[in-house]
């Protein structure tokens, strides 16, 4: 059959949404990224977790807001601030260690370690990075701690929440705010000192002399510390870090994470006091882990994508079943294996020692070597060769031939240093600097701290030794401990000569 297309006709006006957004739209909402999201409302919960996430909130905040303000003695014009990336200056300073851009190696060594840190910990003891140490879990706490300070326990946010307009919401909201706006602006203020003299800085900040990069990095960082502590807190983790998905390939059934031991605590349900515990398991449904959780998971439907690992679930768990008299330990660190062997009434066996365990140990502690070996060797100098290429070499009046090179010689240390040149290769060769007046066999060079000096060096051959064109040729550096070799060649034309 053919099917004929009228394309004179006009086309029949269209009466509904055509598309899933027009559809969206007509019945009144849009269409986002992501889900809408759900407020969570954790409620305080005490208990030893809870403890040590304080403890490490505060050493975590101490460290990052105080160590740009540590000072470090180091020798003349350096700076004196322990830690310091200095871009300017093309400098990393970490106490007693500096690092130049050609050591870049160093810094990649270390981010290698901290990969494999995690990676070990993580199958070992599950998200414990996250659930502790990670710089959103530590700011959204802080975030929480100080709503809470405002706004009240859970209940009362929630009531507040949905309260109208009045003053007193007002004034709770507007401190709480407030006080995010002095944290996330504290947070960006310290970041930028990691970058300049911190003393310094912070009189040209205020003074309106700094950086722009300043004003704008505390600027930006300023807004994502507010947006991301105060507004999106676990959506940064569900939706922007990378880190839940990946570590799905570090975790296995023997690695310690929050469980709910459902062995135990099914078959669950409400019990009144004096009502027997034959028959049943030992959660009561209460909903007390739930309510605490960060996250607004149930830890009871299993490992989830969304848990951080923080053990607040299990204070709040430990609290009931303190109240209803039965074990703690309902929720507890645990790992999938032994939770099933004993629900097959087998004993459990935990297995630190594993195939991915060993490897990341391994790993471990060879780049942890290998980076050790590497900053207590690291060698002060550095030279490098550049020859001249106009005029490749001059012949003097004699017959011997002049070569001209540039020698590039840094000092990565932070002392002076009077560094010995001498050229191996062509017998009798003869070195000299420009100003000199007579040559030798070495040349010393003194390089300041810190610094990189370029020097010209002229070699000179006598023409009985020049045996080749191009003879190979070596400048050897020697200052203290530190020494190096630099393969170059002395170049003559001796081929072409009449
Ligand atoms: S807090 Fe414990 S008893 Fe209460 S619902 Fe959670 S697991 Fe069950
Ligand atoms: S389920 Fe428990 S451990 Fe996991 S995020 Fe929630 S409170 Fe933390």
């Amino acid at each position: 059959m053919t099917v004929v297309i009228d394309r004179t006709k006009p086309e029949a006006p269209k009466t509904g949404p055509v598309s899933a957004a027009a559809t969206a739209r007509a019945k009144g909402f849009t269409l986002g990224l992501y889900k809408p999201r759900t407020p969570i409302y954790p409620k305080l919960v005490h208990g030893q977790w809870r403890r040590i996430k304080w403890i490490l909130m505060i050493v975590m905040l101490t460290i990052y807001y105080v160590t740009p303000w540590i000072r470090w003695e180091r020798p003349g014009a350096l700076p004196d601030q322990a830690v310091l990336v200095d871009f300017a200056g093309g400098r990393f300073y970490f106490f007693g260690i500096q690092l130049w851009p050609q050591e870049v190696y160093f810094i990649t060594g270390l981010l290698v370690m901290g990969a494999l840190a995690l990676f070990l910990v993580s199958a070992l003891f599950g998200r414990l990075w996250c659930g502790y140490a990670c710089p959103q879990t530590v700011w959204t706490d802080l975030f929480i701690y100080v709503e809470r300070a405002f706004e009240g326990d859970r209940n009362a946010r929630m009531k507040l929440d949905a309260a109208p307009w009045s003053f007193d919401k007002a004034w709770r909201k507007i401190g709480k705010h407030a006080v995010w706006l002095a944290i996330g602006f504290g947070t960006g203020g310290a970041w930028i000192f990691y970058f300049h003299d911190a003393p310094t800085l912070i009189t040209h900040f205020w003074i309106g002399q700094a950086p722009a990069t300043a004003y704008i990095f505390c600027a930006l960082l300023t807004a994502t510390t507010y947006a991301f502590a105060g507004f999106m807190r676990e959506q940064v983790c569900v939706y922007l870090c990378p880190w839940p998905r990946i570590q799905g390939a570090m975790l296995d059934e023997h690695s310690l994470q929050v469980t709910y031991l459902r062995d135990r605590g099914e078959a669950r349900g409400p019990h009144k006091k004096g009502q027997t515990w034959e028959g049943r398991g030992d959660c009561i449904d209460c909903h007390a882990c739930v309510v605490v959780c960060p996250m607004g998971i149930d830890i009871r439907d299993g490992s989830q994508l969304e848990c951080i690992n923080c053990g607040l679930c299990i204070d709040a768990c430990d609290e009931i079943m303190d109240k209803v008299e039965r074990p703690r330990g309902l929720i507890a660190y645990d790992t999938d294996a032994a939770v099933a062997a004993r629900e097959m009434r087998q004993t459990p066996v935990y297995k630190l020692l594993r195939p991915r365990t060993a490897y990341y140990a391994v790993a471990l502690t060879l780049v942890s070597g290998l980076m050790i070996w590497g900053l207590t060797h690291r060698s002060a100098l550095d030279v490098h060769v550049l020859r001249d290429r106009n005029p490749m070499f001059v012949r003097l009046h004699d017959g011997a031939i002049r070569d001209g090179y540039t020698l590039k010689i840094a000092n990565r240390g932070f002392e002076a240093q009077d560094v010995q040149v001498a050229f191996a290769g062509p017998v009798g060769a003869k070195l000299r600097t420009p100003g000199d007046k007579a040559a030798g066999e070495t040349l010393s060079v003194r390089v300041e701290p810190n610094q990189v000096r370029a020097v010209r060096v002229f070699v000179t051959v006598p023409a009985a030794a020049i045996a080749a064109p191009n003879m190979p040729a070596v400048f050897a550096a020697r200052a203290g401990r530190d020494a190096m070799t630099v393969k170059t060649n002395f170049l003559s034309g001796a081929a072409n000569a009449p």
